[in-house]
């Protein structure tokens, strides 16, 4: 999508910490990070958010998994890890491409935050 940050993230046009890339999957740190590690892990192709998983595109959500299991014990989170999606505006998703967050590096609360 031509107006994505996430696209463009993907891309190479707009620059990130990458921490993983495979032909379908990307993975950067959040430049906010809430937790020691925070992690953001995408599909390269667009999709809007957990609302647009479709029979079509829900392969490129089980590559995310496979990609977020290894980048997880890559990063050394032995302690455990959240994965986090925020669909639509009541769940304050503020960038429009599916992006699963990875925290971890302390104990979490129930929040997000
Ligand atoms: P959400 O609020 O769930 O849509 O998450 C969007 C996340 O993207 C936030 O945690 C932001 O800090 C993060 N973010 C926004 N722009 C960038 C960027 N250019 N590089 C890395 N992370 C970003
Ligand atoms: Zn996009």
């Amino acid at each position: 999508m031509a107006d994505c940050l996430f696209c463009k993230i993907a891309a190479g046009q707009i620059p990130s910490t990458k921490v993983y890339e495979d032909d379908l999957v990307y993975a950067f740190r959040d430049i906010a990070p809430q937790a020691p590690t925070h992690i953001l892990v995408i599909p390269k192709a667009h999709i809007g958010s957990v609302a647009e998983v479709t029979p079509e595109n829900s392969h490129l959500v089980a590559r995310v998994f496979e990609a977020i299991a290894q980048i997880a014990q890559a990063e050394g989170l032995t302690q455990g890890y959240r994965v986090v999606s925020n669909c639509g505006a009541d769940a304050g998703q503020s960038v429009h491409h599916l992006h699963f967050h990875i925290l971890g590096g302390r104990q979490l609360t129930l929040e997000m935050a």
